[in-house]
């Protein structure tokens, strides 16, 4: 996957928001006006998607030692909720299961990929700074830096082994969701400014709900 994959395919949440020219990973699909149906599908979505403050986000993931049918049900799951909740990209870990799994799909037509353990086995020197958005962080988009090219090793949900040779979106959306199986979410990966602005936003958000 290159990096022409139009760099909106986010989550981004807040229907008022201006379209982000930049949003990438989980945030907002490229759909400037959404119709009240899907707007309420993604709403019910975000609604059982840990938000900000849940300190399952903050927990270190535990390593997955059986992959059975109950696996691949959570893997379909989560794979409805990530679409519904318009994402490119779903950790475990934001649903409350603390084991390392991710899901993912970086075009719309592409099938479901599930990275069960996942291990970077390398990442190229180039990076490329991108803003991001995170389903379990409404309305925040921040700019991140990461490798763009990448190889992780991962089993897949029938426990075969997999290497993914990654680059431009795919790679950063592997990234980000990986970082979630370990605590770690885009406000610890951006300047002081921008997690500054970031915090007001959750804080605001935090108190209108
Ligand atoms: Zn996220």
């Amino acid at each position: 996957m290159s990096t022409d994959t139009d760099p909106h395919a986010d989550t981004g949440l807040d229907p008022e928001l201006e379209p982000q020219p930049e949003a990438g990973v989980e945030p907002e699909r490229p759909e400037p006006e959404l119709d009240p149906e899907t707007v309420a599908r993604r709403d019910a979505a975000l609604a059982q998607i840990r938000s900000f403050g849940d300190p399952v986000l903050r927990t270190k993931a535990r390593k997955i030692d059986r992959i059975d049918d109950a696996l691949r049900d959570e893997v379909e799951r989560m794979g409805r909720l990530m679409d519904d909740a318009l994402g490119v990209g779903l950790a475990a870990t934001q649903v409350g299961v603390v084991h390392r799994l991710l899901v993912y799909r970086v075009q719309q037509q592409s099938p479901l990929a599930a990275l069960i353990n996942p291990e970077l086995e390398w990442s190229g020197r180039d990076t490329e700074a991108m803003e991001e958005g995170c389903l379990s962080l409404p309305g925040v988009h921040v700019e991140v830096d990461r490798p763009i090219h990448v190889r992780v090793r991962a089993l897949n949900e029938f426990g075969e082994p997999i290497v993914i040779e990654a680059s431009g979106l795919e790679a950063r959306v592997i990234q980000h969701e990986m970082d979630h199986l370990d605590g770690v979410l885009i406000l610890d990966r951006t300047s002081r400014d921008q997690r500054k602005e970031a915090m007001r936003t959750l804080r605001e958000a935090q108190q209108a709900a």
